[in-house]
């Protein structure tokens, strides 16, 4: 086959292969596939790549002719552990050559010819079996090959950069791909959840692309109108029943995590620290000295206080408000900033002065 198409072919898996597996195609990558596709070739003084290195393929015609040594499995072999070296910078890379050499030999299957896959053996190897239905190298039948590979190509471009679930994903909208999306990419980017639902206790069709903060029981905590809210499928653990939802990835996100010993301080004392400019979030346990009922823990809720445990899971202080000023008897919590891109990093310090608020002698029994 011609250079073209030889390319295009290589272009093709690689693409599908993204696709398929979900690795992130990059030119680099793409390049080498490219470039290793042209490479059996070397044993053809005509082509392209034997005109390049002609020292080479002058006397490799000579010895073995063409679609021999270089079209075979030994070949393969050699040019897999000559890339090696490749994996030190991105496994991709040797896959990459590697796949674009094989991709090679495929191809010329199809030729009229076929090739000696098995060299030294000579076995020759022809796809498919008919004559007539191979193609012979430049070819009308190989230009339409080639016109096919080219659509292919443009069509896989962008699958390829999405990969077959995501992009399988945009079309069908399941939330549970999101959700599992969600859990597969936590903690790398800022994401916003496109969702349809409808309102456990309203009934109320609710539709909004909202910031996605959390997980919370096979479902997801997400900012509706400022609020944290649960979607997910269970009417005792969510506020929100997905109808429709599509996970969409924003920018790069870096956390800064704090965590904060709590005994002897208030709630008020922790946030009174904290910047209200910057995005946050509370996470941890809390006792107290208040006693209060058992709360239904397994309904969302940034705040859940019961009997004497407060849990905090992404709470502000805008959620903090009846719990502010109880001090804690013992207990820790983390405080996750979230950052964007070129932002700086968080000032925090709650200093080493003794918890301002005196500890209540109900609480003295904890210490
Ligand atoms: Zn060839």
């Amino acid at each position: 086959m011609t250079l073209g198409t030889h390319v295009a072919f290589a272009s093709v898996l690689y693409l599908g292969g993204a696709t398929l597996f979900g690795y992130r195609p990059d030119l680099i990558s793409w390049a080498l596939a490219a470039v290793a596709s042209l490479l059996p070739d070397i044993d053809l003084p005509p082509s392209k790549i034997g005109r390049l290195f002609w020292f080479l393929s002058v006397p490799l015609e000579r010895r073995f002719g063409h679609r021999t040594l270089t079209h075979s499995l030994v070949a393969v072999v050699a040019v897999a552990v000559l890339a090696w070296p490749l994996t030190l910078l991105h496994p991709l890379y040797w896959g990459s050559v590697v796949g674009g050499y094989g991709s090679h030999l495929w191809l010329d299957m199809l030729n009229l010819r076929g090739i000696d896959l098995f060299w030294p053996s000579p076995i020759r190897l022809v796809t498919p079996g008919n004559r007539n239905w191979r193609i012979a190298v430049g070819s009308k039948a190989e230009m339409m090959l080639l016109s096919v590979l080219l659509v292919l190509t443009v069509a896989l471009y962008p699958l390829s950069h999405l990969g077959f679930r995501d992009a399988l994903q945009a079309l069908l909208k399941s939330f549970d791909i999101a959700v599992e999306q969600y859990q597969r990419q936590i903690g790398t980017h800022w994401y916003d959840l496109e969702l349809v639902a409808s309102d456990n206790l309203t009934l109320a069709r609710v539709t909004c692309r909202c910031p996605v903060v959390g997980l919370w029981k096979s479902g997801l905590v997400v900012l509706q109108d400022g609020k944290p809210r649960a979607v997910g499928k269970s009417q005792q653990n969510h506020h929100l029943l997905p109808i429709t939802g599509r996970l969409i990835e924003g920018e790069p996100l870096a956390v800064q995590s704090v965590r904060v010993e709590m005994k002897g301080r208030t709630l008020r004392g922790l946030v009174s620290k904290v910047d209200q400019r910057r995005v946050y979030f509370i996470n941890g346990e809390v006792q107290t000295g208040r006693i209060e009922p058992i709360a239904n823990i397994d309904l969302y809720q940034p705040v859940a206080y019961s009997g004497q445990t407060m849990t905090l899971r992404y709470a502000r202080a805008s959620e903090l408000g009846p719990w502010l000023d109880l001090v804690a008897a013992k207990g820790e919590v983390f405080v996750q900033f979230w950052l964007r891109p070129g932002e700086q990093p968080v000032y925090f310090d709650l200093g080493n002065d003794p918890p301002a608020d005196p500890i209540p002698a109900e609480l003295r029994r904890f210490l």
